[in-house]
């Protein structure tokens, strides 16, 4: 109770910052089917993954092996309460599966860290500690601790424990060292360079993606702890999309680069959507920030809420930069991952680079009245020059260049 009331304090503080400055993602949910119908389209294999966990649902007699995995499906797909309940089962159920009782403290230490509690989280990976003798299981739990800590601040307990993890392979060892600082293991913002080359800058990459390979590193929403979407507001399938439409986030007061300062942006544009605007989910597909991370905002399986009316919406993936775009420039390193993304996307489903759209022209396409200043006309200057390198074949084109304007 302690912890939401704080939350909330936190989150109406930073309302009053980004409330009404998120205006461009202006569409309304429209009523639709319900989720699960017909076999959603399935960027990263959520398809395989949904297909699993109804597998799993609709057996009897599941066995604490069963329900762990059913646990780890279900936060997959971010259904983190059913993620909750299975690995409650599966301590319940008679745990025959090796290290059976650490791996769902585990599950729920995640399931925690998701819904950003620290303190149950703090609890769950002492236990799931405690209850296995394996070192590299111990060290697995010591990373969830580590990131309980920093969500409360205590950055020198969790640096502490992170000293005492020597495994390379724990999923959140990446998003732990970009938060403690550590050896870049996060785009860091691009060293000045000679002349106008982005292509030619050497970024670091990030270590791992969260998409399948030949995906830029998309930081998936489990990563800034996304809520789940809203099944109540009647989430719409996207489909097969057709069309990528760009945005600003048309805010002047950025977060600073760290991880944590933009993850707890995303958190707040998906709260603004949410409960302020009543939709299913963060407006967006996708969030690029200053730094040139690329945040993963609603599934792809589902309909977006950026482009206007609900006809603007149908088969539009939505990505959006954060900053104000009709008053400054984006940042180079942003350019280079909304190329890389969308190139990305283009490929991935067959769109042509003729159907990239800037907010402003999608909207006017459906209703002539309809404007926007959105993206902002310095971007929308690189719409159109990304577009442009995007029609050329693959081996003449390769990297984005920024004309020198
Ligand atoms: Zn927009």
């Amino acid at each position: 109770m302690r912890s939401l009331t704080i939350r909330l304090g936190f989150w109406s503080g930073l309302l009053g910052v980004v409330f009404g400055l998120t205006g461009c993602a202006d569409a309304p949910e429209a009523e639709g089917t319900s989720v699960y119908q017909e076999a959603p389209a399935s960027p990263y294999d959520s398809q395989a993954v949904e297909a699993s966990r109804q597998a799993l649902l609709a057996k009897r007699d599941r066995t604490g092996e069963d329900e762990l995995r059913l646990g780890d499906l279900s936060r997959q797909v971010g259904d983190w309460s059913r993620a909750q309940k299975a690995y409650y089962d599966a301590r319940t159920a008679n745990v025959r599966a090796a290290d059976g009782e650490h791996r769902a403290l585990l599950g729920l230490a995640r399931v925690a860290l998701a819904q950003r509690d620290p303190s149950a989280a703090m609890n769950y990976s002492e236990r799931a500690e405690q209850a296995t003798q394996n070192s590299g299981g111990r060290e697995e739990a010591r990373v969830l601790r580590a990131l309980a800590h920093l969500e409360r601040g205590q950055t020198n307990e969790a640096r502490r424990l992170r000293a005492q993890v020597s495994r390379s392979d724990i999923p959140e060892l990446s998003q732990l060292d970009s938060r403690l600082g550590s050896s870049g293991s996060v785009v860091s913002t691009p060293s000045p360079r000679n002349g106008p080359r982005p292509a030619a800058a050497t970024t670091p990459k990030p270590p791992r993606s969260d998409f399948p390979a030949g995906a830029p590193a998309i930081l998936a929403r489990e990563r800034w702890g996304a809520r789940a979407l809203n099944q109540k507001r009647d989430p719409v399938l996207l489909g097969a999309p057709r069309r990528v439409t760009v945005h600003h986030t048309a805010e002047s007061n950025l977060p600073g680069p760290s991880f944590e300062a933009n993850a707890e942006r995303m958190r707040a544009y998906q709260h603004t959507h949410q409960d302020e605007r009543k939709w299913a989910d963060i407006g967006y597909h996708f969030v690029i920030d200053r730094q040139a991370r690329i945040w993963e905002g609603r599934d792809l399986r589902y309909q977006g809420a950026h482009a206007g009316n609900k006809q603007a919406n149908e088969g539009n993936i939505g990505i959006a930069l954060m900053g104000d775009f009709e008053k400054s420039q984006p940042s180079e390193a942003q350019k280079r991952s909304l190329f890389t993304l969308t190139e990305w996307l283009l490929t991935r489903y067959r769109i042509a680079p003729s159907a990239v759209y800037g907010h402003d022209e999608v909207a006017k396409k459906h209703d002539p009245k309809e404007g926007t200043t959105c993206p902002g006309k310095h971007l929308e200057r690189y719409i159109i020059e990304m577009k442009r390198l995007l029609k050329k074949p693959p081996a003449a084109q390769a990297k984005p260049k920024s004309k020198a304007s």
